[in-house]
């Protein structure tokens, strides 16, 4: 696919995307103690040190008996066995079991290699109270190897725990510490700067003079930079006439950034500060999307990657989603980079842009939890800043489709 314009000078999402990605470098892998990497990618495989279980061990508080001493045992006709030894969790103990001997044992703790099943004390007369003498056993284990969890059941030495480019969360992490590793292998974490262009932003909560606006997609997309695993180096706004833009990439180089993401300044106005001043770093593309149609995307000589993101809030957070992400994830070496989909119906009806595909932001409307349906969370502007607070998702719709009436089914891309 040779990305390019088509007709109407517009480029598909996908085309646009795989310009994007094909400037993508994958960054070095690092080595991290377990206990610092979680929200990091994993570039190399985990393979467990240890057997998972580690050793035979008890499922139950009981006691680990011979098999054929109680395999018959029943309330009518009980099994009286001598209890012999005490098994505490962290025992190095391996008692010898004779005949009609028993053993004390606790959930986890090994099993002696002289028992065959381990009898739960709900399954004795005396329960714990009278444990460490003479037990009486009531019921039969169903099976030899009762409540006896085997070794290396789970995972043995070498098995791959977790694959390459997965992201490593709790759940993950604590699969690698189970597996008894105390490092693992992940990318180096993306370095981000995000520069908002415009004459008119002031920090928010600063008085308004008329024409001034709060400024806040330095706000968004710095966030959704550390959502996407990124560190923000820098955060900054320059106003629309000087070559602000041009400093900014210098600022950021020096602060190692792998990215710079500018906001606003790309479209077709008179004082498109990123357009005016970066037209030899960046490409300015126009998308078939709404909204975001505006990108501009480039790579310096050093090889920073260059968004240009046009700055209408809405339009910001899509362009963000579709591409800016994307990136980031290709960077860091994730094998997963796409978003969940769901189908949903549409709770109400909502007009959709001809000839281009629709990101519009979406809450989930869960009042009948087996018929979640999508519902506008913005009016449809890409302006409606406001919105964009209630959405948590947003609803895909293609280039092809005209409209969107109650009912309709359509794709949900979930973003939390
Ligand atoms: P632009 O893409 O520069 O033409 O901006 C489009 C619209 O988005 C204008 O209404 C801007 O005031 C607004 N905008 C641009 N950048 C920001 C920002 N950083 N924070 C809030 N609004 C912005
Ligand atoms: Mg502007």
């Amino acid at each position: 696919m040779t990305p390019g314009p088509t007709g109407d000078g517009l480029v598909s999402v996908d085309e646009h995307l795989a310009a994007v990605l094909a400037a993508v470098v994958t960054l070095d892998p690092v080595a991290v103690p377990v206990s610092a990497a979680r929200g990091r990618t994993l570039r190399e495989a985990v393979a467990a040190a240890v057997d998972i279980p580690v050793f035979d061990n008890s499922a139950m508080d009981g006691f680990a008996v011979r098999h054929a001493d109680v395999a018959t045992a029943s309330p009518e006709d009980p099994a009286v066995l001598r209890v012999v030894a005490d098994l505490p969790a962290g025992t190095a103990l391996d008692p010898p079991i004779g005949e009609r001997e028993a053993a004390r044992i606790m959930t986890g703790s090994p099993v002696p290699r002289d028992a065959t099943a381990i009898v739960p004390f709900e399954d004795t007369a005396g329960g714990l109270a009278d444990s460490l003498g003479e037990i009486t056993v009531l019921r039969a284990p169903r099976v030899l190897g009762a409540h006896i969890r085997r070794r290396g059941e789970d995972a043995v030495v070498g098995d791959e725990i977790l694959a390459p480019g997965v992201l490593l969360g709790a759940l993950q992490l604590a699969a690698a510490a189970a597996a008894g590793v105390d490092r693992v292998s992940v990318s180096r974490t993306p370095r981000v700067a995000v520069v908002s262009t415009g004459s008119e932003l002031v920090a928010p909560g600063s008085p308004l003079l008329r024409g001034q606006i709060p400024e806040s997609n330095s706000e968004l997309l710095a966030g959704l930079a550390a959502e996407a695993g990124a560190e923000v180096v820098l955060r900054g706004s320059v106003p629309d006439d000087g070559d602000g833009p041009r400093r900014a990439i210098a600022d950021a180089e020096a602060l190692g950034a792998d990215v710079v993401v500018f906001s606003g300044g790309v479209s077709a106005g008179a004082y498109e500060v990123v357009k005016a001043t970066l037209g030899d770093s960046m490409t300015f593309t126009k998308v078939r999307m709404q909204p975001g149609k505006p990108q501009g995307f480039g790579r310096t000589p050093a090889g920073t990657l260059l968004f240009g993101l046009p700055g209408n809030p809405v339009s910001a957070a899509v362009s963000f989603e579709v591409f800016v992400r994307p990136a980031l994830l290709e960077l860091q070496g994730r094998a997963d980079a796409q978003r969940r989909v769901i189908a949903l119906p549409a709770g109400r009806a909502w007009r959709t842009p001809p000839g281009r595909t629709q990101y519009l932001p979406v809450m989930i409307d869960r009042s009948d939890p087996r018929g979640w349906r999508a519902m506008p969370a913005t009016g449809g502007g890409s302006h409606l800043a406001g919105g964009l607070g209630r959405a948590e998702a947003y609803a895909v719709v293609p280039a092809d489709i005209d409209t969107v009436t109650a009912g309709d089914l359509i794709d949900v891309m979930l973003i939390s």
